[in-house]
């Protein structure tokens, strides 16, 4: 058969992109299909509330950005200007107190009393090796490790925050909710080895590197990608929804930033059986439940430490960020939710106009949830900041169901596309050495539910590249990625 095409990328995520600007500059063509009118998935932005009012309507916040190795391949930090906030995250209990999590570890051991010096152990000897626990996570859990002592070290760390001695280190209750915070993201039960494994790398990259946030908005890193794809002979067709591989034209490897579950609708009665059950097996979890603000003037938080943060972790403490995981876990709405919130217009004006603000949050639900949060976030945050209703212009609010109706890759409101709990991330979505790789001939899943799973560092496609480079095109050698390059 005659190939009018390379290769073909379903889907322009950032997975799907990393995958298409590494084909493209190895010397193929390249075509990526977007059902969406624009490329992006879950990093875009948009004017989700009121004009003039910039919002990420999925990612936020890229601790990923600096540290993902596809990233820095790709020299993203030359690409798209970053601010990186002095206060990575901040965490309010009631009272008036806060923990900070400043870029600077000292300065944060410092601010936290009686439970410094327990932090800065638990974190200190991660952070001096940040860039080998990014190598360590950014990469498939079942292979031997490169660097055996970092794993050890961050595996005993990772046992420890994620049993229950958990608190065994500490005296206060404003450390532990500081980790148990990060370790939340991961929409898993708490406590929980996977939940402390991801919540110990977020918060080493946040006294290593920082998180950082795109000028202009998440969207700027999909920018990024395909203007780089572009560049190099790639194309990009948009408002194109793939419905079965059978629709695609004739191409040697093709790509997809898709679901197993969108995988198995998409090749048919082609898929062997075996591999399609293995597929039926994945699980999807919780969802989350979105609402974006515009608002006058910033959040008024009661500490004032606050108002310099990029991320603030909302839901009291420990015991109570747990118990509120957990419900979601058993298929509850808690009645005092754990809400992730994200602070992009203090540090990058052009978001909002002059001297109004947006606010970017989300909290977590069972999947599929119609329930529509935002009273429930409105009141979280009005506890540790009251008179935040007064500062509030306007307010979108997703469900849990609306996210997975906007969002292929998110079953159910699922941001993971695949619980990531430590079974699901050795097989994801099966246990293979490349998993990447389907028994279907050149064909590849290469998005957040192939390894090393969720978040915005475009590792699963480049690898899913690597694989296909490697099998459909007899090349080893990786394209040089940076703008020089
Ligand atoms: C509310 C929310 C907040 C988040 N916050 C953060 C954060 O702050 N930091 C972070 O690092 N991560 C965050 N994430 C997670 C992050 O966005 C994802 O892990 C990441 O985008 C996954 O990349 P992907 O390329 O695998 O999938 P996606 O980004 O979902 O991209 C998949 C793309 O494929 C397209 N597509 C799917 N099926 C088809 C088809 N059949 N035909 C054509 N096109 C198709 C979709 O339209 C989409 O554009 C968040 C996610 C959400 C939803």
């Amino acid at each position: 058969m005659t190939h009018d095409l390379d290769a073909i990328v379903v889907g322009a995520g950032p997975n799907g992109l990393a995958a298409a600007v590494t084909l493209a500059r190895a010397g193929l063509s390249v075509r990526v299909y977007e059902r969406a009118a624009t490329a992006g998935g879950g990093t875009a932005t948009r004017e989700l509330t009121l004009p003039g009012f910039h919002h990420d309507v999925c990612s936020a916040v890229h601790p990923l950005a600096f540290e993902s190795r596809f990233f820095r391949e790709f020299d993203l930090r030359a690409r798209v200007p970053f601010h990186t906030p002095d206060v990575s995250f901040a965490h309010p209990l009631d009272g008036g107190r806060a923990g900070i999590a400043y870029r600077d570890l000292a300065r944060t051991v410092d601010g936290l009393g009686a439970d410094g010096a327990a932090y800065g152990r638990l974190l200190q000897p991660l952070v001096d090796r940040a860039t080998r626990v990014a190598a360590f996570t950014g990469a498939p859990l079942l292979r031997v490790p490169d660097d055996p002592a970092t794993a050890v070290l961050f595996g005993i760390r990772s046992l420890e925050q994620g049993s229950p001695l958990w608190n065994a280190r500490f005296r206060d209750e404003v450390a532990p909710a500081l980790l148990t915070g990060v370790s939340a993201h991961t929409i898993l039960a708490q406590p929980g080895l996977a939940a402390a494994g991801a919540g110990l790398a977020l918060t080493t990259y946040a006294h290593a590197r920082g998180w950082p946030i795109p000028v202009g908005g998440s969207q700027a890193i999909a920018d990024a990608l395909v203007d780089d794809l572009r560049a190099h002979g790639g194309e990009l067709v948009t408002d194109h929804e793939v419905a079965s591989l059978r629709d695609l034209p004739p191409a040697r490897a093709v790509l997809l930033d898709v679901t197993p579950r969108a995988l198995v609708a998409m090749a048919g009665e082609r898929m062997p059986s075996a591999y399609r059950r293995a597929l039926e097996r994945f699980r999807y979890g919780p969802g989350v439940a979105k609402v974006d603000f515009a608002l006058s003037e910033p959040v008024p938080w009661q500490h004032p430490e606050l108002r310099r943060a990029g991320v603030v972790h909302v839901g009291g403490t420990r015991a109570e960020i747990a118990a509120a995981e957990n419900a979601v876990q058993a298929g509850a709405h808690p009645d005092s939710p754990y809400v992730l919130v994200a602070q992009q217009s203090l540090f990058d004006a052009g978001r909002a106009p002059a001297g109004r603000h947006t606010l970017w949050t989300y909290t977590h639900v069972p999947a599929g949830s119609e329930v529509d949060q935002a009273p429930a976030v409105i009141a979280q945050i009005e506890r540790f900041a009251p008179g935040f209703r007064d500062v509030v212009l306007a307010t979108a609010s997703s469900t849990a169901a609306d996210v997975a109706r906007h969002h292929p890759n998110y079953p159910g409101g699922d941001i993971s596309a695949g619980v990531p709990s430590i079974p699901q991330m050795l097989r994801r979505p099966v246990l293979a050495r490349e998993p990447w790789r389907t028994p279907l001939p050149g064909v590849y899943l290469a998005s957040a539910s192939t390894p090393p799973g969720p978040g915005v560092h475009g590792l699963a496609g480049w690898f899913a590249a690597r694989s296909a480079l490697r099998h459909e095109f007899g090349t080893g050698i990786l394209p040089a990625l940076s703008p020089r390059g």
